[in-house]
C-alpha cells in the first residue's frame, strides 16, 4: 500500500489534477494498491471560511462568495471531466452546495456560526475535490472510490483542531480498507467526533497529518507527500531566495522544521509514520522527477551540522521574574498549570539558572489571556512585589535552526550568535533543548529576513556570498565600474567566492532596482525606461528597505549632498564604497563621526579611490600605522592632470598650450582651474593625514597659488585661457630658472608636522619627484620605519579604468570582511 497526498496547489484545478492523476496512475501500475489524500483546491478553505465569517456577522457579501465556490467547483469538474461522468455527478455536487447554502442561511439569519459549524462548512473544500477527482479516475478507466474521511478518522470533539483516537481510527482503517487492491481518494483535513459523528477538521494544513494517520493504519510501504516545491528546503522559500531541497532529513529534524513554521509539513504528521518508521517523501507536483526530500528514520552522516531554518511570527515573550522566584519550589509548576489552564500554547521556555525569572514565548494572540491567569494566579506575589510586574514583549519572532548533526559538534552556536552580531541583530531570548537538536531565539520580528538570510549564507553557502550593490552614479568611473563588474563577474565568484549583484542603480535622472540583481548588460536601457525618477533620499529609502543582507553602497558621483545619507546608511549596516572625496574631506568633525560610526558598528566605509584612484595609498598607510609605525611626513603629487602638465612643461613648450593639450585630452576638469587650483589635492592631502591620525581640519594646509589672480578669478573657461596666455611669461621665468640648475618643476602637496602646503617645487635629480613622467602621481612617505629611504607609491593616479578598478576591488574586500 502506498499512501500519496496532494496539496491545494496541487489540485488547483482540472490541468494540475491531470499531472495528480498521471502520478496516481503511473504509481498503481505496478500494482500497488494505492491511497491518494487530497487537500481542498487551493484558497477554497480560506474562501469558505470566508464566507461563514460573512454570514455571521450579517454581510451579505458572502453569497457572492459561496457562488465563486460552487462556480469554481463545477468548472473544474466540467473542465476535467468527460460530459457522462460530468452528467453523472453534477447531480450530486448540486444537492451538497444546496446543503452548504441552506446552512449559510442559518448563519446568517441567527448571526452565530459555532466552531462546530464552521467545520463542518470547510469540509466541502476537501470533499468536492476528492469526489471529482475519483470520477476523473474512472473516466480514465481506473477503478477508483472516493472516501469520506469523516468515516475513519475519529477524534474528540475539539473543533478546529480535533484530536485523533488512534486506537478507534486505526482500527476501522485496517478493518475497511486493509484489503484495499485498487485506488481511492480520500479526504484529507476532516474527520467526525467519535461520539456523535458530527464534522470536525485536524486544523489548517491537516491534510498531511490525515495521510500519515491512513498510511500509519495500514503500514503502508511509502508515504508520499505531493506538494509545489522541490521537498523540504534550507529555509521557506519565500523568505530566503537562496534556500535549496534538503535530500534527507530524521523524523526528529523534520517534526523539529515543521513545529518551527517550516508549513510545507504539518507537525503532528510526523508522530504516526515515525511510530511505524514508514519512508516519507516530500515531493513537487510540478517536478516529479525532482528526489524531493526522504523523512526516515536515520540521520545522514554527511549532512552538514545544521538541516534546515524555520521561523514563526507574531510571537511574545513572557517573563515571570523577581526576588520571590529564586529557591521557591513549585513557581515554575504554578506558572505553566496557569498557562495550561488558559491553554495557551507554548512555543519556547527559557530559564537562567539564578531562577530569578521564567521566560515563554506565545503566539502575539494569547497574550491577553496568559497575562490575565498569570496575574490572578500570582496576585499576592505581585502585591507583595516579590514579583515584579509580567514583561510581555509583543511582535517578535522565533528563528530556530535545526539539525541532528549539532550534537556534540562545538561551534554551531558560536558561529550562530557571530553570524547575528554582524549582522547587528538584537537577540531577546535563547533556548537549546538538550537533545541539542535545535537552537531556538527570539527577536525582533523586523529582523527576521536578514537573520534567515544570514544564517542561511553563513550555515549553507559558505561556498559563496552574495554581495548586494546599490550604485549611484553611471558617468565615466560608474559605467565602467559595470563594465568591469560584467566583465570579472565569473572571476570573482570563482577565485574570490563572491557573487556580485548590483540590485539598485541610479543616475541624475532616472533610477531601477530588482532584488534578484539587474541584467547590468541591459543598465542604460533599464536606466531609460524606469519610471522612477532619481532622488537620493528615496534611494537610500530603498536601499535600507531592502530585505538583503551584504549590502554596500557605491557613490561614484562628486556630488556633495549623497554624503550627508552615509551615517544613516552606515547605523543600517550598509557599507559603503566611495571615490568621492567630500564626506572624508570636510569638516574633521565629519570625519571622525563617519569613520567612529564604521568602526563601532563593524560596516565597512572604504574610500580607497579617494587618492591616486587605483594606487593602494590609503591601504599602505592603514597598514603602517595600525602595525605600529609613525608617520613623519608624506610629500606627494596627487593630481593626475597637474602631474601631466608639469611633467611635460619645458622651457621649449608654452605653459597655457600644454594647459590646453591636457584639457583636450580630457586629463583636466572641463575648467582646468580646478585641478589647477589646487583644491582637489588639498582634500586629498587632508584625507592622507587624517588617515596618518593626524586629527586636522582644512585651514591647517595652505595653497600656494600657481595661477595669477587674475586667471582664478577669471568668469568663463575661454577668458581664463586668454588670461594665462598673457601669463606666460612668468610661467617661462620659473621653467628657465629651474631648467638653468637641473631642476624641474613639480606641484607637490607636503605633510608635516601638523602643517600641510601645497605648491610648486623645483626639485633636483636626487629627488623622487624629479624623474616623474606622464600623468603619474607618486606619493612618499617617510616614517619611524622608512626614515633613511622613503616608501613610494608611483603609478597613474587618474582615469575611468584605473578608477573603477580600485572600486572594484575595495568591493571585494569589503564584500569578504562581510
Ligand atoms: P500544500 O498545499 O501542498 O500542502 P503548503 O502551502 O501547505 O502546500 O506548503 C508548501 C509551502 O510551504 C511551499 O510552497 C513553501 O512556500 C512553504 N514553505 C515554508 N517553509 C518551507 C520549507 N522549509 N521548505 C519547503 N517549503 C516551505
Ligand atoms: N485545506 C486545508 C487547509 O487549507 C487542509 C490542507 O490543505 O492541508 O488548511
Ligand atoms: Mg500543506
Amino acid at each position: 500500500m502506498r499512501v500519496l497526498k496532494f496539496g491545494g496547489t496541487s489540485v488547483a484545478n482540472a490541468t494540475n489534477l491531470k499531472l495528480v492523476a498521471e502520478i496516481i496512475t503511473n504509481q498503481h501500475k505496478a500494482g500497488d494498491p494505492i491511497i491518494a489524500v487530497v487537500s481542498a483546491f487551493s484558497g477554497i478553505t480560506d474562501l469558505l471560511l470566508r464566507m461563514v465569517d460573512a454570514a455571521q456577522n450579517s454581510d451579505k457579501s458572502y453569497l457572492a462568495d459561496f457562488l465563486e465556490f460552487t462556480t469554481k467547483t463545477k468548472t473544474v469538474a466540467s473542465d476535467l471531466l468527460s460530459d457522462n461522468q460530468y452528467n453523472l455527478i453534477v447531480g450530486e455536487l448540486e444537492q451538497n452546495h444546496e446543503k452548504l447554502k441552506n446552512l449559510l442561511a442559518g448563519v446568517y439569519l441567527i448571526q452565530e456560526a459555532s466552531p462546530k459549524s464552521k467545520d463542518f462548512v470547510v469540509s466541502f473544500g476537501e470533499r468536492n475535490c476528492a469526489f471529482i477527482l475519483s470520477h476523473y479516475l474512472r473516466d480514465l478507466g481506473h477503478d477508483a472510490n472516493y472516501l469520506d474521511a469523516r468515516d475513519y478518522i475519529k477524534t474528540d470533539s475539539s473543533f478546529g483542531s480535533a484530536v485523533v483516537d488512534f486506537d478507534l481510527t486505526n482500527s476501522i482503517i485496517k478493518e475497511k480498507l486493509g484489503n484495499t487492491k485498487n485506488i481511492i481518494i480520500a479526504t484529507g483535513f476532516i474527520g467526525s467526533d467519535k461520539r456523535s459523528g458530527v464534522t470536525t477538521t485536524l486544523g489548517r494544513g491537516g491534510s498531511d497529518y490525515s495521510a500519515s494517520i491512513f498510511a500509519a493504519a495500514l503500514d503502508a510501504s511509502v508515504l508520499e507527500i505531493w506538494t509545489d516545491v522541490d521537498g523540504v528546503l534550507t529555509s521557506d522559500p519565500r523568505k530566503v531566495t537562496k534556500a535549496y531541497s534538503i535530500p534527507k532529513l530524521s523524523y526528529l529534524e523534520a517534526a523539529e522544521m515543521s513545529h518551527f513554521g517550516a508549513k510545507v509539513l504539518y507537525a503532528p504528521t510526523i508522530k504516526p509514520v515515525k511510530d511505524k518508521s514508514i519512508p516519507t517523501y516530500i515531493k513537487n507536483t510540478f517536478n516529479p522527477d525532482h528526489p524531493g526530500t526522504l523523512i526516515h528514520k536515520g540521520t545522514d552522516e554527511n549532512q552538514k551540522f545544521i538541516s534546515g531554518i524555520s521561523s514563526i511570527n507574531s510571537v511574545a515573550l513572557i517573563s515571570l521574574e523577581g526576588s520571590g522566584m529564586q529557591g521557591v519550589p513549585g513557581m515554575a509548576y504554578r506558572f505553566f498549570k496557569c498557562i495550561a489552564d488558559g491553554k495557551i500554547n507554548v512555543i519556547m521556555i527559557t530559564q537562567a539558572s539564578s531562577e530569578h525569572s521564567i521566560c515563554i514565548a506565545v503566539s502575539n494572540n494569547d497574550t491577553g489571556r496568559a497575562k490575565e491567569k498569570i496575574e490572578a494566579e500570582f496576585d499576592i506575589e505581585l502585591q507583595r512585589k516579590v514579583i515584579n510586574p509580567l514583561a510581555i514583549t509583543n511582535d517578535l519572532c522565533l528563528l530556530a535552526i535545526i539539525g541532528a548533526n549539532m550534537k556534540n559538534s562545538p561551534g554551531v552556536a558560536g558561529k550562530l550568535f557571530h553570524t547575528l552580531g554582524k549582522n547587528e541583530i538584537n537577540i531577546e531570548a535563547i533556548a537549546q533543548g538538550s537533545s541539542e537538536l535545535n537552537i531556538t531565539f527570539a527577536i525582533s520580528e523586523k529582523d527576521e529576513s536578514r537573520a534567515l538570510n544570514s544564517i542561511h549564507d553563513s550555515f549553507f553557502l559558505s561556498k559563496y556570498k552574495t554581495i548586494h550593490l546599490y550604485i549611484v552614479g553611471v558617468g565615466l568611473i560608474g559605467s565602467t565600474l559595470i563594465k568591469q563588474i560584467l566583465n570579472n563577474k565569473k572571476n570573482i565568484l570563482e577565485e574570490s567566492h563572491i557573487e556580485l549583484s548590483v540590485c539598485g542603480l541610479s543616475n541624475s535622472r532616472k533610477m531601477v532596482f530588482a532584488d534578484d540583481g539587474l541584467d547590468i548588460n541591459e543598465y542604460s536601457n533599464l536606466l531609460s525606461k524606469s519610471e522612477e525618477p532619481s532622488g537620493i533620499e528615496n534611494f537610500i529609502e530603498h536601499v535600507i528597505a531592502d530585505k538583503h543582507i551584504n549590502k554596500i553602497f557605491v557613490d561614484n558621483t562628486a556630488s556633495k549632498i549623497i554624503p550627508e545619507y552615509y551615517a544613516r546608511l552606515l547605523s543600517n549596516n550598509i557599507a559603503i564604497s566611495t571615490p568621492n572625496k567630500i564626506a572624508l574631506s570636510s569638516g574633521l568633525h565629519q570625519y571622525k563621526k563617519l569613520k567612529e560610526l564604521s568602526f563601532s558598528m563593524n560596516v565597512p566605509l572604504n574610500f580607497e579611490t579617494n587618492v591616486g584612484a587605483g594606487l593602494p595609498v590609503i591601504s599602505t598607510l592603514k597598514s603602517l600605522t595600525t602595525s605600529g609605525d609613525k608617520i613623519h611626513k608624506i610629500e606627494a603629487t596627487l593630481s593626475g592632470s597637474v602631474s601631466y602638465i608639469f611633467n611635460n612643461f619645458s622651457s621649449k613648450e608654452n605653459f597655457h598650450d600644454i594647459v590646453l593639450k591636457a584639457k583636450e585630452m580630457g586629463l583636466t576638469e572641463p575648467d582646468p582651474r580646478e585641478d589647477l587650483s589646487g583644491a582637489d589635492v588639498k582634500r586629498k592631502l587632508l584625507i592622507l593625514s587624517r588617515e596618518c591620525g593626524f586629527n586636522i581640519e582644512g585651514s591647517a594646509i595652505s595653497i600656494k597659488d600657481i595661477l595669477s589672480e587674475d586667471c582664478l578669478v577669471a568668469t568663463s573657461v575661454e577668458s581664463f585661457f586668454s588670461l594665462l596666455e598673457k601669463d606666460q611669461q612668468r610661467f617661462k621665468e620659473m621653467i628657465v630658472k629651474a631648467e638653468s640648475q637641473n631642476k624641474r618643476l613639480r606641484f607637490i602637496a607636503t605633510y608635516e608636522n601638523g602643517e600641510g602646503r601645497i605648491g610648486l617645487q623645483e626639485v633636483d635629480n636626487t629627488n623622487p619627484f624629479y624623474s616623474l613622467s606622464g600623468s603619474d602621481n607618486m606619493i612618499v612617505i617617510s616614517s619611524e620605519r622608512y626614515s633613511s629611504t622613503p616608501l613610494v607609491i608611483r603609478g597613474p593616479g587618474a582615469g575611468a579604468e584605473v578608477t573603477a578598478a580600485g572600486i572594484l576591488a575595495e568591493i571585494i574586500s569589503i564584500g569578504k570582511h562581510l
